[in-house]
């Protein structure tokens, strides 16, 4: 399976950075390959940058947040619409820290999945348990039921959403998951995909995510479910997200 390199910038940037960044990054994959795509998900304000500097190149972008609501009295959110308007290819759904830090129950990420696929956005659907929720042994029930959730919510376009495993635990914390422990989280992901889609020439693609840095991400990626990365800190800086987009490109 192709695989894909998401870079997360989380609440980071300004126009000055984004624009040496996205050159860098424009520099380094200057054309589409079949081994891997890549994109940045960035702060909402930052979309019409990207879209006016990433058109017509071979990196995507999107946003890290998408409003459950169609329109309306929503005070500071943003819309599939929106999103789509700015060309967003891409939408964060369930990021850990949209769940811890703003209360977003699994219904909820469920729905904003699916009003990102209303709009022809893919949803990048964030699982992944906490610390103490490893350390009791309940790291496949809870990661199953947050996907679960997205799955009975948007039916047969299941297979139109990108899954991104993060372990709570390794978030910016520069822990990472072993290549063998986000194996085995991603195998039972895949088979509950499987299960849902049908046939698995359609199971979507699962993302790690979780401190993978240029270091890391070769042993990651050579994984058998690892279909790509998910990338926060290491995404902020061109030459380290580049050494990892390389890193997919030759497994
Ligand atoms: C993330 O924010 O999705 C992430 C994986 O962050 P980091 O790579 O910094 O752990």
């Amino acid at each position: 399976m192709k695989k894909l390199i998401v870079g997360n910038w989380k609440m980071n940037g300004s126009l000055a950075a984004n624009q040496s960044l996205l050159d860098a990054l424009k520099l380094a994959h200057p054309k589409s390959t079949d081994a891997c795509g890549v994109a940045v998900c960035v702060p909402a304000v930052y979309l019409a940058q990207a879209q006016a500097l990433l058109t017509g190149s071979a990196l995507k972008w999107g946003a890290q947040d998408v409003s459950a609501h169609e329109q309306g009295a929503f005070t500071g959110e943003n819309s599939g619409a929106m999103l789509r308007e700015f060309g967003c290819r891409y939408v964060l759904v369930g990021h850990s820290e949209r769940r811890q830090y703003h209360g977003e129950t699994d219904a909820v990420v469920a729905t904003k999945a699916q009003r990102a696929l209303a709009c022809g956005i893919t949803p990048i659907v964030c699982v992944g348990e906490s610390l103490a929720q490893r350390e009791a042994g309940d790291t496949m029930s809870v990661v199953k039921g947050q996907l679960a959730a997205v799955v009975h919510a948007v039916g047969h376009c299941i297979t139109e959403v990108v899954v991104a495993y993060e372990p709570v635990w390794a978030i910016g914390t520069g822990r990472t998951a072993s290549p063998e422990q986000a194996q085995e989280v991603h195998r039972m992901l895949r088979n509950q995909l499987l299960a849902a889609c049908g046939k698995a020439s359609s199971t979507p693609k699962i993302l790690y995510g979780g401190s993978m840095n240029a270091s890391n991400a070769a042993a990651l990626l050579s994984q058998q479910d690892i279909d790509g990365g998910l990338i926060g800190g290491a995404s902020l800086k061109a030459q380290d997200f580049m050494t990892i987009v390389s890193a997919a490109q030759y497994q």
